[in-house]
């Protein structure tokens, strides 16, 4: 029996300097502590010894299982490590390798020009605000004195919501002149502008179903047409330099009285006459207007006492001009080589 322990114990210390990764030793584990182990049959045999034997071998035999089973550990302690290290090594970055590029996106060009303008109405005292874009009838056209029979409203020109009729796509960015104003209740003065995108059903080379819009919009005591004549004419030499000419035409909308299309002398031909003006020298490049009594008395301000102006300009048009193109649906192509060329 002493003979049997001293060799299973000097094969397994062998054994166990043998084994190479978790799986072997497992199968170490089993061969000497399974329930058909080696150690195992040796405790089983312990119980057939002479009675006054089997303390002393008993005892060796427990030895011999804490030291395969402490061996064992320190065995499956060393793989872990050595497979954690080996791991480690394969994941190792190499920090003198050189980066992988990353490519840095632009600003489009529509949203380039919109901030330019929002940035020169800033500097002229102007706030930013904004609304949503599905909107609510009241606020797309009865608040801005847009009556039901205006064909503005027709199903053919607006995206309604199926099965809510009072509720479409905004048609222009007005209806943020309407819930300002209703947020201000009566405080003066209302100095803003909305940028943001607007819907119709329009789609050729110089309509989108989608586009966007900066609408103005000041109310205080004593504004007057000369305030919107000003303010626009600063705009435009703002934004396409300081020769250029600005003209108003009577126009009608049905939220401002008088009305005015705002002209600029054509930034192609500096107002010679040529294709991109259709010769008159002349470009349309925004609607205007005193804001209309009726649409101050609907959100709460006294016509007698308060006036304003308003305006409303396309961001396309303005960036087309600005760069010379002849095709709006260029910039929702998205086609890099296009959208490259503004930096
Ligand atoms: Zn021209």
């Amino acid at each position: 029996m002493q003979e049997k322990i001293t060799a299973i114990r000097a094969q397994a210390v062998q054994e166990l300097q043998e084994v190479q990764d978790l799986a072997q030793l497992d199968g170490f584990r089993v061969k000497y502590l399974g329930k058909k182990g080696l150690i195992t049959e040796l405790l089983r045999s312990v119980g057939q010894l002479p009675r006054g034997e089997r303390p002393e071998i008993g005892k060796e035999v427990n030895v011999l299982q804490e030291e395969i089973e402490a061996g064992l550990q320190a065995r499956k302690d060393a793989l872990t490590r050595q497979a954690l290290e080996l791991r480690l090594a394969a994941e190792a970055i190499d920090v003198t390798l050189p980066g992988l590029p990353v490519n840095l996106g632009r600003r489009h060009p529509v949203q380039q020009v919109m901030e330019e303008i929002q940035e020169i109405f800033i500097g002229m005292g102007f706030a930013v605000a904004a609304g949503p874009e599905i909107e609510l009838d009241y606020y797309n056209f009865t608040a801005l004195n847009i009556p039901p029979e205006h064909p503005a409203r027709d199903m053919q020109d607006s995206f309604y919501v199926a099965g809510a009729d009072e509720v479409l796509l905004r048609t222009h960015t007005s209806p943020v002149q309407i819930r300002v104003m209703e947020a201000r209740q009566g405080a003066l003065p209302v100095r803003i502008i909305a940028p943001g995108k607007v819907y119709r059903r329009d789609d050729d080379h110089t309509h989108s179903p989608m586009f966007h819009q900066v609408e103005g919009l000041l109310v205080d005591r004593g504004v007057a047409f000369a305030h919107l004549k000003g303010t626009l004419e600063h705009f435009v030499r703002q934004m396409f330099g300081p020769d250029t000419q600005m003209r108003l035409r009577p126009s009608y909308f049905p939220f401002t009285e008088p009305s005015a299309e705002v002209d600029i002398s054509c930034v192609a031909c500096r107002g010679e006459g040529c294709r991109v003006c259709g010769h008159s020298g002349w470009l349309e490049i925004l609607g205007s207007g005193m804001v209309h009594p009726r649409v101050l008395a609907t959100v709460g301000y006294d016509p007698a006492q308060v006036s304003g102006f308003a305006f409303g300009l396309g961001v396309e048009r303005v960036a087309m001009l600005k760069y010379g193109l002849d095709d709006l649906r260029l910039f929702f192509a998205n086609d890099l080589r296009f959208l490259r060329q503004f930096a």
